[in-house]
């Protein structure tokens, strides 16, 4: 199995920022992953999974651990009855083309999360009331330690959390969906996009969600929208002026940049309306963002 030294990571996340990994490594079946897990582990080196890197915040310096992105065998869907089963490396719009055309419906939800399966899951991924603790039957997971399958309770499935770590590699998971039409499960589909590029900069280099949204009667959007920072620019990355729970690389933007990004928006935030945001986005590689005072 080839093992790379240096990839850059930047070019495998949506904003486009991050350095080197120390290793890395695109495994495309069980038995690939399980040595590249073995071998880590002997190296006595962590490891970290990539997605597409739609949620992802890659530090500068880079990411001292073995990365694997995963393919083959490990991105592949397979539909028996109303299960849809799918690799952790599946893109989500690849899953949600199958269970059209085989017309299974339930995962209309996330035609607009730009992420893999295996990304869904890891921070139980949603959009407009659905999310994958909803459709999932079980995970399989592999580990260094050994393979297992878990239901969405024993991985602690919550709101945009799940208690999985680096190290744990979801493999494969099944969704169980129900019969619909496929034109139905389009025309949802449709009207779902159109409502999310309407609302959020969709042609932009981002990484989706910056904060989660607080427990206050303002989204995290909108009480950074009222704090004057929408179009707030550090260095090459700037507060979207389409929606404020968005940074936008708008050309030679560092992870440095979006941190400072982050940590003013939190300030303001505290300091306006006394709330601690929480960051939605996974930070990669050591990135810690400043303590609010
Ligand atoms: C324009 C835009 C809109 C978005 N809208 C939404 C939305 O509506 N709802 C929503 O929930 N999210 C949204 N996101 C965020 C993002 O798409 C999701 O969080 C997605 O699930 C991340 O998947 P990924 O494959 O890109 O994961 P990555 O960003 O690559 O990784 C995210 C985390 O998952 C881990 N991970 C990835 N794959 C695996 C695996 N196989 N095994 C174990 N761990 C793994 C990574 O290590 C990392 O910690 C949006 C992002 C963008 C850019």
């Amino acid at each position: 199995m080839k093992i790379e030294e240096g990839v850059e990571l930047a070019r495998y996340t949506t904003l486009g920022t991050g350095g080197p990994a120390r290793a890395f490594a695109r495994p495309e079946s069980e038995g690939e992953l399980e040595g590249l897990l073995g071998w880590a582990a002997e190296q006595g080196l962590a490891v970290a999974t990539v997605g597409l890197g739609s949620n992802l915040l890659v530090a500068d310096a880079g990411v001292d651990a073995l990365v694997l992105k995963l393919g083959g065998r490990l991105a592949a869907v397979a539909i028996g009855g109303q299960v849809l089963r799918a690799g952790g490396g599946t893109p989500n719009a690849v899953a949600l083309h199958r269970a059209r055309a085989a017309g299974l419906g339930g995962f209309e939800f996330a035609c607009a999360i730009p992420g893999t399966i295996g990304g869904g899951v890891w921070m139980n991924g949603g959009a407009y009331g659905g999310d994958f603790s909803k459709v999932l039957e079980r995970v399989r997971v592999a580990a260094a330690e050994g393979s297992g399958w878990f239901t969405p309770a024993e991985l602690g499935l919550s709101y945009r959390h799940s208690d999985l770590q680096h190290g744990r590699v979801v493999v494969e998971v099944e969704l169980r969906l129900r019969r619909r039409d496929p034109g139905e499960i389009k025309a949802e589909v449709r009207e779902l996009n159109t409502r999310r590029k309407a609302a959020q900069p969709t042609n932009r280099r981002t990484f989706g969600s910056v904060f989660k949204n607080p427990e206050h009667e303002l989204s995290a959007g909108r009480m950074l929208e009222a704090c004057g920072l929408k179009g707030y620019r550090i260095g090459g990355a700037q507060i979207s002026p389409k929606h404020a729970n968005f940074i936008e690389n708008r050309g030679g933007a560092r992870t440095e940049d979006a941190l400072a990004l982050m940590a003013e928006a939190r300030r303001r935030a505290r300091e306006a309306y006394g709330v601690e945001l929480r960051h939605e986005v996974e930070l990669l590689g050591t990135i810690e963002l400043p303590a609010l005072r």
